[in-house]
């Protein structure tokens, strides 16, 4: 079990995180999410140790994390860590650069763990190229495929598909995650794109103003978004009288209390977006069909199960 306790850290003299607790069980795979400079990348680098923490302890198992004041060499064996960089070697191929960390006792086993990673990361076409010659989602897809080469027990990644294309990254996404369960390797991803929390997390942990403003599953989350912030992770939303509603929460009814104008209609693909206003406030919703500018529509909340 991986566990944080009561961490406070800052780079000069404003606390980047304050009082941060929470642990993760061996297997489970944790998002952490939050704003721009929220401090999620800072969270991840200090899991690895590679700061020295104002305050608090972290521990994995019965090991505790050190930063460079304790230790020569940063990153415990049992951890990796792909960061936003990569740090790969650009003038070896991509075989040799995910092969890097496999024993050469084992030239057969070696070869085939190199397939098998290639495999995970849909890179087996450009197994012999050079990484320099690579775009950045490529070089992004060598990474990853290191940071699980040998086998760690928990893997930090951040935001690790922002820079691959939507053409590839949602199968990329299940691969590795599917990949990262079935070895039962502890896994925790700073992101900020719901698509990698929704289906894969088994908790979520929202970083607000150097805090932890809720920790729960992404089901209990998206559920019950207590606040403006969590809820805009998610999707479109509204707040009807005081209430967190989604634009997919709101539809069209012949006769209501809630009489609208339609503003703006926006093409989804399998269905619309429609900004409405009800009473000088905007309010979003989904619709099957586009709706025409100035008329008027009467709007429902669909109770949700
Ligand atoms: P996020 O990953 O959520 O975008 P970061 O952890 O990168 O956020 O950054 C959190 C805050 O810490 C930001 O205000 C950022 O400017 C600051 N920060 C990050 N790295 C450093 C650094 N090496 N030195 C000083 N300030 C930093
Ligand atoms: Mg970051």
């Amino acid at each position: 079990m991986l566990q944080v306790k009561n961490i406070s850290f800052r780079y000069k003299k404003k606390n980047i995180l304050e009082a941060i607790s929470f642990h993760v069980n061996q297997g489970e795979h944790v998002s952490i999410i939050g704003e721009s400079g929220s401090g999620k990348s800072t969270l991840l680098k200090l899991l690895y140790g590679t700061y020295d923490l104002n305050e608090g302890e972290i521990f994995w198992k019965d090991s505790q994390i050190l930063g460079p004041k304790f230790n020569l060499i940063i990153g415990p064996d049992f951890m990796k860590y792909v960061s936003q960089e990569f740090d790969l070697m650009p003038f070896t191929s991509v075989s040799e650069n995910i092969g890097a960390f496999l024993s050469n006792f084992y030239p057969k086993e070696k070869q085939e763990r190199t397939l098998e990673l290639l495999k995970v990361v849909e890179l087996e076409a450009y197994a012999n190229i050079k990484v320099k010659e690579l775009s950045g989602g490529q070089k992004q897809r060598v990474a990853l495929a290191r940071a699980i080469a040998k086998q760690p027990e928990i893997i930090l990644l951040d935001e690790p598909f922002s820079h691959i294309d939507n053409f590839k990254k949602q199968s990329l996404r299940r691969n590795l995650f599917k990949y990262l369960k079935e070895k039962n390797i502890t896994c925790i991803v700073a992101t900020h794109d719901k698509d990698d929390v929704l289906s894969f997390s088994d908790q979520m942990i929202v970083l607000h103003n150097a805090k932890i403003l809720a920790n729960n599953t992404p089901q209990y989350l998206y559920k019950h978004p207590k606040d403006k912030l969590i809820a805009s992770f998610f999707g479109e939303f509204n707040d009807i009288n005081g209430k967190l509603i989604y634009a997919n929460q709101l539809k069209i009814v012949e006769t209501s209390d809630l009489k609208t104008t339609v503003k703006q209609v926006y093409y989804k693909g399998y269905y619309y977006l429609i900004e409405v206003d009800l009473n000088g406030n905007k309010v979003f919703l989904e619709h099957h069909k586009a709706l025409k500018i100035d008329t008027t529509v009467y709007i429902s909340i669909i109770r949700q199960g």
